[in-house]
């Protein structure tokens, strides 16, 4: 365990990450876009080689844990390759070789904000409208514009929008008016589209599965990856139908290549900061896995 992805709002994000690029100056820093409220959305680099992976968390803003767990992974990676050690057994100067890792450890920097109240939020009146007047936004998942960034991808929107009945914003499962309504969502998909990613990790909050389909398009060898994630992690990989518009969705129908949404940790979300060890300990083996295949 280390102090690094400890309980992290957003300044604690920038501040960790500032600290690790300081420390481990072979990572690579930079943006992916801004938020509805101006903040940009940070992506770190590691590694320099030629297959390129993608890893995300936080794109539910009461799924903020999933942002610690990446920084800690990060630091650990960097740390392991710094001193020329294994990172989860598998030897760190192989991985940064051979694989570019992309991490965007929160995509939804503004929900996360507001989910841990930290700060004075300038749509506060509208906010408590869409939270049916609670102050309490524990239970939020959206960006603060109401829409829920996982429901925003071109993968069928109509049929999830369909599917949700949620017809204006709202803490969670409203779509928007449109795919990539959103400038968050549309910073990945710019990101996603840049870059040639073999393949892609999106980390949810919670129920410890593994989810690696979508209408068929996933290529042969994404079951075959899933139960590999299963078998190191402990988690089950599960087939799911009847759930379109995520990140993980579009990936898969778009590049027809390995695309997974993993959901971490037990309980109810907000996950307590407490369950971080335990939900890293067998998340960073499905994250060296993905690395390592
Ligand atoms: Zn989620």
């Amino acid at each position: 365990m280390n102090e690094f992805g400890k309980g992290l709002d957003y300044a604690g994000m920038i501040m960790d990450i500032l600290l690790l690029k300081d420390r481990y100056p072979f990572l690579e820093v930079g943006s992916i876009g801004r938020s509805v409220e101006d903040r940009d959305i940070p992506v770190i680099r590691i590694g320099v080689g030629a297959k390129h992976i993608h890893f995300n968390g936080a794109f539910h803003a009461n799924e903020w844990i999933t942002t610690s767990l990446l920084i800690r992974f990060i630091h650990d990676y960097a740390q392991a390759y710094a001193h020329g050690n294994s990172v989860h057994g598998v030897d760190a100067k192989q991985l940064f070789d051979r694989i570019s890792l992309w991490i965007v450890p929160m995509v939804n920097p503004d929900g996360v904000e507001l989910v841990l109240s930290k700060q004075q939020e300038p749509h506060l009146q509208q906010l408590l409208e869409w939270n049916g007047g609670s102050t309490d936004f524990s239970g939020w998942k959206a960006n603060v514009r109401g829409v829920d960034l996982n429901d925003q991808f071109p993968a069928n929107w109509e049929l999830e929008r369909a599917r949700r009945q949620v017809a204006n914003p709202a803490s969670r499962d409203y779509s928007g008016t449109s795919p990539l309504s959103e400038p968050e969502a549309r910073a990945m998909e710019a990101f996603t589209r840049e870059r040639d990613f073999s393949l892609v990790i999106a980390f949810h909050t919670q129920g410890e599965e593994i989810y690696w389909n979508y209408n068929d398009y996933e290529p042969v060898e994404s079951e075959s990856i899933a139960e590999r994630f299963a078998q190191v992690s402990g988690y089950r990989a599960v087939k799911l139908t009847g759930s379109d518009a995520g990140y993980k969705d579009w990936f898969i129908q778009e590049f027809r290549r390995p695309g997974f949404t993993v959901e971490v940790g037990v309980g109810s979300n907000p996950l307590p900061y407490s369950q971080l060890g335990d939900m890293y300990g067998k998340a960073s083996k499905i994250m060296v896995e993905a690395l390592n295949l």
